[in-house]
This record gives structure tokens, C-alpha cells and sequence, in this order.
């Protein structure tokens, strides 16, 4: 998870400070002094780290300090709402109050993923948003680059306009324009060419582009492993365009983050989407305000429900609430398909991996969670008849021999499944209409 360090950095230094009666410019400068640690080494640029702390300072000094709140719950209170002003609080998509068609301009350098980020797009809105999508190409540099968005455009199913290296950006651009009004497209993707560095005259070609095309989004493709120099080239691309948000591509390798906080202090444009990996359908909306929550050690709870909801099986989460909820009996059965369920969601530890403070728990208990462990419990139940499914009180000795033999595991993992089992049949007892059956019902509902 982006920022998992800075979490860690904050939520240590935080606790420093637990007990003192109020924020005092002595207190605070411990504590400033490791966010600044930590957004350098989440690779935030020098001059955002220097504007972010200078106005987390100002405003946890000028906090009137209730007494009904403890200066380091205050602490985590400024840091957020800071997050939360440089981010912005709200998801912003694309922007569908124009005449179709809606043109997406393209930008940002070499390797970013512009060509990647267009074919997710195009299927991100083809998809999910109903749209009528056309792509172009615009790099007359490379002829590589018109077929990799050719090929893009195979794969997502999405008209690709034909350009050709003898024609220039402009040209190519408005008659795909054209192409898409007479064939009624909603929106046109424009792929452009990009240099490995910010280079003069590919800034006046770009923009010339978009002087001509006038597009209702110009998006910013930026590569958020590229770090520090993530600053430096969306400030010459904010410079010489219109930008109307970002695209940060590659959150899904070891990026710290810190790109995501400087690209959108220097462009003061919202981030729109993520990109999460190579295959077509790793394209996510951005949700600044749950990066400012995750910071602060809340874990990304809100992306984790909403995970749940997509891929949990509505109709078995149903048939479970209402099995619970009429107090019969929780079955090995049952039990064997709640961890299938789990299992679908991307098992235990990618769940574990997002809830709050999970950065701190003992490596035996991730133990206790893992998928090998959901795996060979799976096994044993696997290994029962459907009567000893039914009646788990039947499998006494040589029956957990038996079934211990059959998953290839010991005696010890079916009494320890069966243990775990009774604590799920105690706790679903207890559970029997109440919190956990609305959470289930919301599950399923
Ligand atoms: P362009 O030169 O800006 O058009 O960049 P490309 O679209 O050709 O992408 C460059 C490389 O980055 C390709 O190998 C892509 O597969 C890869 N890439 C793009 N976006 C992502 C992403 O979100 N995650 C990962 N892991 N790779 C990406």
C-alpha cells in the first residue's frame, strides 16, 4: 500500500506526544520533524515536504486545544485535514459536459504509460460508463507507437482511427475528430508522442495540439515510481498546458507514494485515476480521501467493503443471513464456505493487509491468517463425508485419522480446524441477530 511508512512514522511519533495537556510549538517539533522524515523518504519533492509542514505548523498552532481532546488525537486531526486540503477530498472522473465528442488529450513523457492508460480508459468507459469510445495515435516519431495502440485498441475492443508518420499531430488529430462526430462517438482518446525528457520543441508540439483540439480533458500520465523527478515534469507539463488532472500509473510496484502528493501540489489538479498494472483492466478511480485516511494507520477499509461487495456471492451471503438469523445450526458446510468466500475476496492476508494497523501485529499471528492456513483447512473439510460435515461431533478418533490421511495433513490440524469451527459456531450464536447480520445483510443487499 502507498504511504505504508509514512504510517508507520506517523503513528510512532504521534504517540510521542500522547499525554501531554496541549500542542505547544516544542512539542510539535518532534513530530514535524519526523513527517518531514518520513514524506522525504515516501519520495514527496523537497519544496512540497517544505509547504506541507510549514501549514501543518501553522494550523496545529493556531488550534484552540479542546480539552475533550488529547493534543495527539488533535495531531492526527491537522495532519489529516492537511492531506486532505493538498489531495482534495473528492473522486473526480471524467468530465462529460461537452459536446460529444468529449476529446482526452494525452500527456506526459516517454514509458509513462500513456498508450497503456489510453486502452484502459477507453475500456474503463466503454465498460463502465456506457461511452462510444475512438482512440488515435498522434506520435509520428514512432511507428511502433501507432501499432501499439492499434494492437490496445484490439484488445479492449475499441476503434482505433488510422494515422500514419507522414502526417502531422494536428492533422491526424482533427480528422479523427471529424471520424468521431460522423460516426457518433462520445468520446476520442489522443495518444501523443513523448520524449524521455521534457524536451522545447515536443512541449510546442503538444501544445499546439491542444490549441487546435481545444479537448474538454488534457491528462497528465505520470509514472509514480519516478519519484522526486515526478515534481520536476509535471511542473514543465503544468507550465506549458492546460492540464485537467492527472493519471498516476505504477502504484502497483514499490512506489512510495510520495508522487501523488507533489504532482497534485504543483499541478493543483485532482489525480482522476490510478493505474494498478500492465493488464487492460488495471485502471482505478482515485480516491484522495482514503489515501489521507490510510496515511494516518485507518487502513483503506472503505476500498476493502467495497471489494467485499463485488466479489462476495450475493445470493450464498443471503441464504447465510437468513440461515443465521433463523438461529439453525452453523455447519461444516457453512464453515467451508465462508473460507471459500475468503478465499475469493483474495484470501486472508490481502484483507489483513489493508485494515488499520496491521503494519504492527506479530509475524505468528499473520501466521495464523494465512492462505496456506485458510488452504489446509479447506483440505480437511474437503476430506469429510457430508454426514461428518453435518455432525462434526461424529469425527472422534479414527475418523480424524482417516481425514487427517486423506489431506495429507496430521491429526492436529482436523482437531484444530475442528476447534476453530466451535469458536465460529459460539461467536455465530452470539452473533444471532445482531451487528453481524446487518453486516451481512449490507454484504448481500
Ligand atoms: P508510453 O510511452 O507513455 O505510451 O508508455 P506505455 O503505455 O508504452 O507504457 C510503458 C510501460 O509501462 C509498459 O511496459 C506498460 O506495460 C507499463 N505500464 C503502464 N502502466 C502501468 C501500470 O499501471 N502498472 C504497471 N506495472 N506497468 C504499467
Amino acid at each position: 500500500i502507498m504511504f505504508d511508512n509514512l504510517t508507520d512514522r506517523l503513528s510512532q511519533s504521534i504517540k510521542k506526544i500522547r499525554g501531554q495537556a496541549n500542542l505547544t510549538e516544542d512539542n510539535i517539533k518532534d513530530i514535524l520533524r519526523d513527517i518531514r522524515v518520513a514524506l522525504l523518504e515516501a519520495d514527496v519533492a523537497l519544496p512540497v515536504v517544505k509547504s506541507f509542514i510549514d501549514d501543518v505548523k501553522q494550523r496545529a498552532l493556531g488550534r484552540e486545544v479542546l480539552t475533550s481532546v488529547k493534543p495527539a488525537q488533535m495531531m492526527v486531526k491537522v495532519v489529516q485535514e492537511e492531506l486532505e486540503r493538498v489531495l482534495g477530498k473528492e473522486t473526480s472522473g471524467i468530465n462529460f459536459n461537452a459536446q460529444p465528442p468529449v476529446v482526452i488529450l494525452m500527456a506526459g513523457l516517454q514509458g509513462a504509460g500513456k498508450t497503456t492508460t489510453s486502452g484502459k480508459l477507453a475500456k474503463y468507459l466503454t465498460e463502465r460508463q456506457q461511452k462510444k469510445v475512438m482512440m488515435v495515435s498522434a506520435d509520428v516519431y514512432r511507428p511502433a507507437a501507432i501499432e501499439q495502440l492499434q494492437t490496445v485498441g484490439e484488445q479492449v475492443g475499441v476503434s482505433v482511427h488510422p494515422s500514419s508518420v507522414i502526417d502531422n499531430p494536428v492533422t491526424i488529430g482533427k480528422s479523427a475528430v471529424d471520424a468521431a462526430k460522423k460516426g457518433f462517438f462520445d468520446v476520442l482518446i489522443v495518444d501523443t508522442a513523448g520524449r524521455l525528457a521534457v524536451d522545447e520543441s515536443m512541449m510546442q508540439e503538444i501544445k499546439a495540439l491542444q490549441d487546435s483540439l481545444n479537448p474538454t480533458e488534457t491528462l497528465f500520465v505520470v509514472d509514480a515510481m519516478t519519484g522526486q523527478d515526478a515534481a520536476n515534469t509535471a511542473k514543465a507539463f503544468a507550465d506549458v498546458l492546460d492540464l485537467t488532472g492527472v493519471v498516476l500509473t505504477k502504484v502497483d510496484g514499490d512506489a512510495r507514494g510520495g508522487a501523488a502528493l507533489s504532482v497534485k501540489t504543483i499541478t493543483g489538479k485532482p489525480i482522476k485515476f490510478q493505474g494498478v498494472g500492465e493488464k487492460m483492466d488495471a485502471l482505478e478511480p482515485f480516491h484522495p480521501d482514503r489515501i489521507a485516511s490510510s496515511i494516518l494507520g485507518m487502513g483503506d477499509v472503505l476500498s476493502l467493503v467495497e471489494e467485499a461487495e463485488r466479489k462476495i456471492d450475493k445470493k450464498k451471503a443471503e441464504k447465510f443471513a437468513k440461515k443465521v438469523q433463523k438461529g439453525n445450526k452453523f455447519t461444516l458446510e457453512d464453515f467451508q464456505e465462508q473460507l471459500l468466500q475468503m478465499q475469493n475476496m483474495g484470501g486472508m492476508s490481502s484483507m489483513l493487509d489493508k485494515l488499520p494497523g496491521m503494519g504492527q501485529l506479530p509475524d505468528a499471528v499473520k501466521d495464523q491468517a494465512s492462505d496456506k492456513h485458510t488452504n489446509r483447512m479447506l483440505a480437511v473439510i474437503n476430506s469429510m463425508t457430508v454426514k461428518e460435515k453435518r455432525y462434526p461431533q461424529l469425527i472422534k478418533g479414527s475418523r480424524k485419522r482417516r481425514i487427517a490421511n486423506g489431506s495429507g495433513t496430521s491429526i492436529q490440524d482436523v482437531s484444530k480446524l475442528l476447534k476453530q469451527y466451535n469458536q465460529m459456531q459460539k461467536m455465530m450464536r452470539k452473533f444471532k441477530g445482531k451487528g453481524m447480520m446487518k453486516m451481512m445483510q449490507k454484504l448481500g443487499g
